[in-house]
């Protein structure tokens, strides 16, 4: 660890902060939500994008960079979990929408991976990427499998609504792709973190507080819910 993380995780005061234990060494971090600000006829007036911290073991992954000007948010969502920019040694996009590619230059020491060519590819242990095409063909998600299975959806799931009402994102290439890659998500995951809404829960179908999720987790010693 970077820094002293259990001064970090009782430090904080936003529940979004703490992370999500999925295995031993496997913990998620929200560590900035997204949103979508729609006017009322649905129409998206803003987006910003969710941004996610993996740790598996020593590696840290970062999952979407949010939407420029938003570099103070992202960097002080990190030094709540007590890492800096350059400790991000893998920093993935999910697509290249600038909702969620604009603050990639803040990560100038990571990997940048992106694009559906990585589908099934293995980038730390317990983590691996999937092709989740429909919103745009080259829309991918990482998964995380320990104890339970996590999503990081991007906008192939952007919000629980799409989830609960299924419904494909209102921006897609090709409904029919976009409506198959959400339900593979829905049916391989245990806990989403959509694109642009807070992390949930498939089969409570409920929004989840993250710490919560990793004491259930232990407490219960396998995974909960469908796969
Ligand atoms: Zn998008």
């Amino acid at each position: 660890m970077p820094r002293d993380r259990a001064n970090a995780r009782r430090a904080l005061g936003d529940r979004e902060m703490m992370p999500a234990t999925v295995g031993r060494d496997l913990c998620l971090w929200v560590v900035k939500p997204g949103s979508l600000q729609r006017d009322d006829s649905g129409e998206i007036l803003e987006a910003r994008s969710t941004v996610t911290l993996i740790e598996s073991g020593p590696t840290h992954i970062l999952v979407d960079s949010g939407l420029a000007g938003e570099e103070k948010a992202i960097l002080s969502g990190l030094d709540k979990i007590g890492i800096v920019p350059e400790d991000i040694q893998i920093l993935v996009n999910t697509h290249q929408h600038s909702d969620h590619t604009g603050n990639n230059h803040l990560f100038t020491s990571a990997r940048w991976l992106h694009g559906a060519d990585l589908d099934g590819l293995g980038i730390a242990p317990g983590v691996r990427i999937a092709a989740t095409p429909g919103h745009t063909m080259d829309s991918i998600s990482v998964v995380c499998h320990s104890s339970i299975r996590s999503v990081i959806a991007g906008d192939a799931l952007p919000t629980m609504d799409n989830f609960l009402k299924d419904l494909p994102p209102r921006i897609h290439v090709d409904r029919r792709l976009a409506m198959e890659s959400l339900h593979r998500i829905a049916n391989m995951a245990d806990l989403v973190v959509p694109g642009h809404d807070h992390p949930f829960s498939i089969p409570e179908r409920n929004y989840v507080t993250l710490e919560g999720l990793g004491r259930a987790v232990h407490a219960e010693g396998s995974r909960r819910g469908r796969m």
